[in-house]
This record gives C-alpha cells, structure tokens and sequence, in this order.
C-alpha cells in the first residue's frame, strides 16, 4: 500500500489545523493512500447511498451480501444509513458531523448493500471517535 500523497503518510497536514484538527482530508488520517476505486483504505468512512436523495450513510464492514435477484454473493459494504428521523433503535449522533447541518444525526440498524450503490462521500465530515473506535479496521485484500 503506498502512502498518502496530500499528508506524506503522516495523516495530518500543519496547515489545515483549523481544520478538523488537521486530519488530512485526502486518507482522513490513516496516511494511506486511497483504493483505487476511490474509497479509503480503512472502516468506518462516510459515503452516500446513490439510490434515492444519495442519503449520507457510514460504511463500516466489508462482508459477502448477496445479489438480491439472483442469490449469487457481490462485494458488498455493510452501512447504517443516517437520517434526521429519530427513532428508538436509531443511534443518535450528535452534533452531526456535517458542519453545515444543525439538525442532529441519526444511524439506522447496519445494512449490507452492494458496493456499487455506495459512493465516495465528496464532502468533509468529521468522524465520531466512538464510531471510529468501534468499527476501525483496514479493508480486505483482495
Ligand atoms: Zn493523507
């Protein structure tokens, strides 16, 4: 696995310590550069579901689901899509670590969806460390 190429592998940068207290927002700290189709390389990391409104939603595993036509075993990421709905088996996260969202967050029950209706999420979104310390862990090789 090679190193990040924006923090040099160190996972923060000086400069942008305003900033999400300067975790490079390239590897999001872990210093490694990206997979090649764009996700990082570690659990948990926010992507958006492409289906419906593209919903914010926090992909924590990567474990065989199946093809729901056909039965037959896809690479597929566990997630718990997030919400504004709150609801009593939701977890809620909160402050939302979308900065441009007051409303608080709410994570449903961990779903496994194929991979390709997940997206890399664009946008910069803070990690909650009870979530990273729960569900932290390097991806699969393949
Ligand atoms: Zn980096």
């Amino acid at each position: 696995m090679s190193k990040c190429s924006k923090c040099k592998g160190s996972g923060h940068i000086a400069k942008f310590g305003h900033v999400n207290a300067g975790v490079c927002y390239e590897c999001q700290g872990t210093g490694q550069a990206k997979a090649k189709d764009g996700f990082p390389n570690r659990f948990p990391f926010w992507a958006r579901m492409k289906i419906d409104k593209q919903r914010t939603t926090l992909v924590i595993d990567e474990a065989e689901a199946l093809d729901k036509r056909n039965r037959k075993p896809v690479d597929g990421f566990v997630h718990r899509e997030a919400t504004h709905s709150p609801r009593k088996d939701y977890e809620s996260v909160n402050p939302n670590p979308d900065k441009d969202d007051p409303k608080p967050m709410y994570l449903k029950r961990p779903k496994k969806t194929p991979k390709h209706l997940v997206k890399p999420h664009g946008k910069k979104l803070d990690m909650p460390k009870n979530l990273k310390d729960r569900y932290d862990k390097p991806r699969k090789k393949k």
